[in-house]
């Protein structure tokens, strides 16, 4: 097939995320990719300055996970996870165990991220119920908030960036505080736990679960906030009777500096939820982690079970490539190279604060972000972005980066001067 046939038939076929079909966005077809770069069917190498929305942390094409992925498939890709286990789910659950905070043992593994924020809603539900508190079964969350797209994790994404009044008729509705005001690295202030502890005050006794991105809010703003916020909140949470909630789906697995991003607030919530990066954005796959407490509880309760079972929950290959992933990870100097990265972005980055289409520039971990005044035109910028080797993919007024973080300086050099040059050469016209 060449390039043209393959762009026809998807434009009038296939959807893509968030877009409309047979639309004139800009479609790139890929050929291959390996390490740090995507290369097109037209020939074109781009630097990769996305990781595959987080997932792609050591590079793609990279012969450790390949050679996972190879040797599970000769020994099977799946089997049912209803009775059966197996090797690839054990190792990968050990892992995990190893590495997560203190008790955080008890792990669901199931397909995508949104199903992991399901899976961690209907735990926090069950949990409830089996307590004895049938009433509780509402979320709290802030404002800014993304945790995927199925209905109820819609329900706590961002009200407004989530087009709720669109499903509106069909979503729960939750309870949603102010984003929280004080950034990450600023003196913490009082004043901003007070919304969510009116809130517990006054209808504290309907809510099952507080869902929270720690520190860093991925989709819904790209906005890093005290760590301090998380402390208060688990503190209110225990007050309260209220399950804490951390999505880490984006964050997890070093993206931030540390390991998980509840290591910056040194608490460990009552359910955890794991994705993107848990396979090396090899192939789906996430996690739904919580610990013995809630576990007993949800077990004592009146389905004496947990109520969910995806068909292919565990899938063997998956695992497999999930844990040489994480080998992978704890066997590099990974603080190391995100330190290294931090350190470039906030130098590199820095010149775009001196162009007027920019509003801000905030940089944690391997993660940059370009906050621009208005909404970028993705027509022109993005064909600009691949014209100038890189891929970046904004959104709306972010133009953000989240390299593999196997990245060498180099191209990391190459990739921040590409987005600038494109930026620059967009609001010139
Ligand atoms: C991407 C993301 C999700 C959804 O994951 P999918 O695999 O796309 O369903 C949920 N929460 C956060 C924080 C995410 O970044």
């Amino acid at each position: 097939m060449n390039e043209q046939q393959l762009l026809q038939f998807d434009r009038q076929h296939i959807w893509h995320p968030y877009a409309a079909l047979n639309a004139d966005f800009p479609l790139f077809a890929v050929e291959r990719a390996e390490g740090v770069y995507i290369q097109l069917k037209n020939g074109q190498q781009l630097i990769d300055g996305m990781s595959s929305w987080w997932s792609a942390i050591h590079g793609y094409n990279h012969p450790a996970l390949n050679q996972a992925a190879t040797q599970q498939l000769s020994q099977m890709s799946h089997v049912m996870f209803g009775g059966l286990t197996h090797q690839p789910a054990v190792e990968l659950a050990q892992q995990l165990v190893k590495i997560l905070p203190e008790g955080l043992d008890k792990i669901f593994f199931a397909d995508s991220g949104s199903v992991a924020v399901e899976v961690a809603m209907k735990m926090a539900v069950q949990y409830q119920h089996a307590k004895g508190e049938t009433q509780r079964h509402k979320f709290a969350t802030i404002r800014s908030g993304y945790h995927g797209d199925t209905w109820h994790a819609m329900s706590v994404c961002d009200p407004v960036t989530g087009m709720h009044s669109l499903f509106a008729k069909g979503l729960p509705v939750q309870y949603f505080l102010p984003q929280p005001p004080v950034k990450f690295g600023q003196a913490w202030q009082p004043a901003a736990i007070q919304p969510l502890r009116d809130l517990l005050a006054t209808h504290g006794n309907e809510i099952a679960g507080l869902i929270l991105e720690p520190v860093v809010q991925g989709a819904g703003g790209m906005y890093f906030y005290s760590p301090e916020y998380l402390v208060q909140a688990k503190a209110l949470c225990e007050e309260y009777g209220i399950l804490l909630i951390f999505d880490e789906i984006a964050t997890g697995f070093g993206r931030t500096g540390k390991l998980f991003a509840c290591e910056h607030a040194n608490i460990v919530p009552d359910i955890m939820c794991l994705g993107k990066a848990l396979t090396g954005g090899y192939l789906t796959l996430s996690a739904t982690i919580t610990h013995q407490a809630v576990a007993e509880v949800i077990c004592s309760g009146e389905a004496k079970c947990f109520m969910h079972g995806p068909t292919f929950m565990a899938n063997p290959l998956a695992c497999a490539v999930a844990t040489a992933s994480l080998k992978l990870l704890l066997a590099s100097p990974w603080q190391q190279n995100i330190q290294r990265i931090e350190q470039q972005l906030r130098q590199g980055l820095s010149q775009a604060n001196a162009l007027d289409c920019v509003a801000d520039v905030r940089v944690l971990g391997a993660i940059g972000v370009i906050e621009m005044k208005e909404a970028v035109n993705m027509h022109t910028l993005q064909p600009r972005l691949v014209k100038n080797g890189v891929w970046v993919r904004p959104f709306g007024k972010l133009v953000y980066l989240m390299p593999p973080y196997i990245m060498s300086n180099t191209q990391l050099a190459q990739l921040i001067e590409g987005t600038i040059r494109s930026l620059k050469e967009d609001y010139a016209q």
